[in-house]
């Protein structure tokens, strides 16, 4: 089958909630409403690893962007960044499209909007320094699966688009 040549990166616990903090968890599994939307326009979904979890695993406590910005955690995502950069540059040189990259509004590691978290930061600086142009979009703090969410998804389907 013809692949689409189109995906998009996105924060982990978009398809995972399960490594998110206790009790901060907004779906069972992944985010329905959302992931139906990018697999409906047939687009691939490239799953960042999570940092957090990876740093502290299940059991760890809230913590804001100060807690986490530590010389281990930097590092850390500094190493994933460069990873995902090296994915997004294999995808562009072999004509797809890297439709952009999906956070999570408010995180102290993945928002995108607002004060960035510490992957974030990472990252975009990495892809302005390598030149790519990123499209950019965080869910927000209210999308909860089974809500109303119709708002965000229009803003998702613009974002899908091209
Ligand atoms: S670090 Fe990022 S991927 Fe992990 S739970 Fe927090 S927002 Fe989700």
């Amino acid at each position: 089958m013809e692949r689409s040549k189109r995906v998009v990166f996105i924060s982990h616990c978009i398809l995972n909630q399960n490594t998110v903090v206790y009790p901060l968890a907004r779906a069972k599994g992944a985010y329905k409403e959302i992931i139906q939307e990018i697999v409906s326009k047939g687009i691939g979904i490239h799953q960042l690893p999570c940092p957090e979890y990876r740093h502290l695993g299940l059991k760890r406590k809230p913590m804001d962007k100060l807690e986490y910005d530590t010389k281990e955690y930097r590092s850390l995502c500094k190493h994933i960044s460069q990873d995902t950069i090296n994915m997004m540059k294999e995808y562009l040189e072999n004509d797809c499209k890297v439709i952009g990259l999906i956070g999570i509004n408010e995180s102290p590691t993945c928002s995108i909007g607002g004060i960035k978290g510490i992957l974030m930061e990472e990252l975009i600086v990495l892809a302005e320094k390598e030149q790519i142009v990123l499209n950019t979009l965080d869910v927000p703090e209210e999308y909860f699966d089974g809500k109303d969410n119709e708002k965000f998804i229009k803003e998702l389907r613009e974002f899908i688009k091209n």
